[in-house]
């Protein structure tokens, strides 16, 4: 019947005639709609470019730590043996120099043995790097945040920086491996310590968003990360400081997931930096059989 449409079809201000105009105001009124709905896909489509294009990224950099971990632990594992030896050696070689009075031979000595403890260093951090077995049990956080703090002490007084604690005392038990998880922690405070200006703070805040989830987060007052290296800082060997080995943020990126939790960084508001690390809550039976864990590092 002329005239005659769906109430919802109709423009509401449109008074219909049943003539030419009426047809009019039906075709401009689906064509905005159709224009509403083709711009509301654009913007999703181009939503979900994005979020496939952060997923890729972080798709190609599970890949590479995969294949970097394997390659690393081979290379580690070979290097680890000869340095033992060499480190044994050296320190024969002190001792000799020493009862020999030899103390030009032993300043030597000791600038051999600076270069090995740094060979040291990149090896176990390489090491850790390595896909192996952890052992993930219900973990309290208070003591390994205890063990966090006595740990980061040396790189907060050598940069004149304070640390402060939030909701230590009454953190949940996660579900990790308690090692690992304190490597983790020590690493992002002394980047924290080494970011942020003499005089300011370091915070380590423990919150529970979810029930089966505890968040971690370690803020620091310094100039935060910018855009364009906000992703890279999780690659292998990437380091903006002279005598960094830029593995730190690969390893606890490598150990958090492997606790199937997640590690983000982004900058707080009031400027500085901050790292996020999301854990599973370790299970209420679990919570009540939950010991202390190790203090191992
Ligand atoms: P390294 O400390 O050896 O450089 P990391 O993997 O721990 O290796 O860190 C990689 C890089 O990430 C650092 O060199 C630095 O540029 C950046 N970074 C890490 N933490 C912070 C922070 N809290 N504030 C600003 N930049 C940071």
């Amino acid at each position: 019947m002329p005239g005659e449409r769906s109430g919802t079809a109709t423009s509401p201000a449109a008074a219909p005639d049943g003539g030419l105009g009426d047809v009019l105001r039906e075709y401009l009124d689906v064509a905005g709609r159709l224009q509403r709905t083709h711009e509301a896909l654009q913007g999703e489509i181009a939503r979900l470019r994005q979020e496939l294009a952060s997923k890729d990224r972080e798709l190609e950099l599970r890949r590479r730590l995969a294949a970097l971990g394997e390659l690393a632990a081979g290379v580690a594992h070979e290097v680890r043996n000869p340095l033992g030896a060499i480190q044994l050696y050296s320190g024969l070689l002190r001792n000799q120099c020493r009862a020999a009075n030899l103390g030009s031979a032993l300043q030597l000595i000791e600038k051999i043995e600076a270069g090995i403890a740094a060979i040291d260093t990149v090896v176990k951090d390489t090491l850790a790097l390595a896909p192996r077995d952890r052992r993930l049990a219900p973990c309290p956080l208070g003591p390994v945040l205890a063990a966090v703090a006595d740990a980061v002490r040396p790189a907060l007084d050598r940069n004149g920086v304070r640390l402060v604690m939030q909701g230590a005392e009454t953190a949940p038990a996660v579900r990790a491996d308690a090692a690992g998880l304190q490597r983790v922690l020590v690493n992002l405070v002394v980047n924290a310590a080494e970011a942020t200006p003499a005089g300011t703070t370091v915070t380590v805040a423990v919150s529970r968003p979810a029930e089966e989830l505890v968040e971690v987060q370690v803020l620091d007052e310094g100039p935060g990360l910018p855009d364009d290296l906000r992703d890279r800082i999780f690659d292998p060997f990437f380091t903006t400081k002279e005598h960094g080995t830029g593995l730190g943020l690969t390893i606890a990126h490598r150990l958090i997931e492997a606790f199937g939790g997640r590690l983000s960084a982004g900058n707080r508001p009031s400027g500085g930096a901050v790292f996020t690390l999301a854990l599973p809550a370790a299970s209420p039976d679990a919570d009540e059989r939950a010991t202390p864990c190790p203090n191992a590092a």
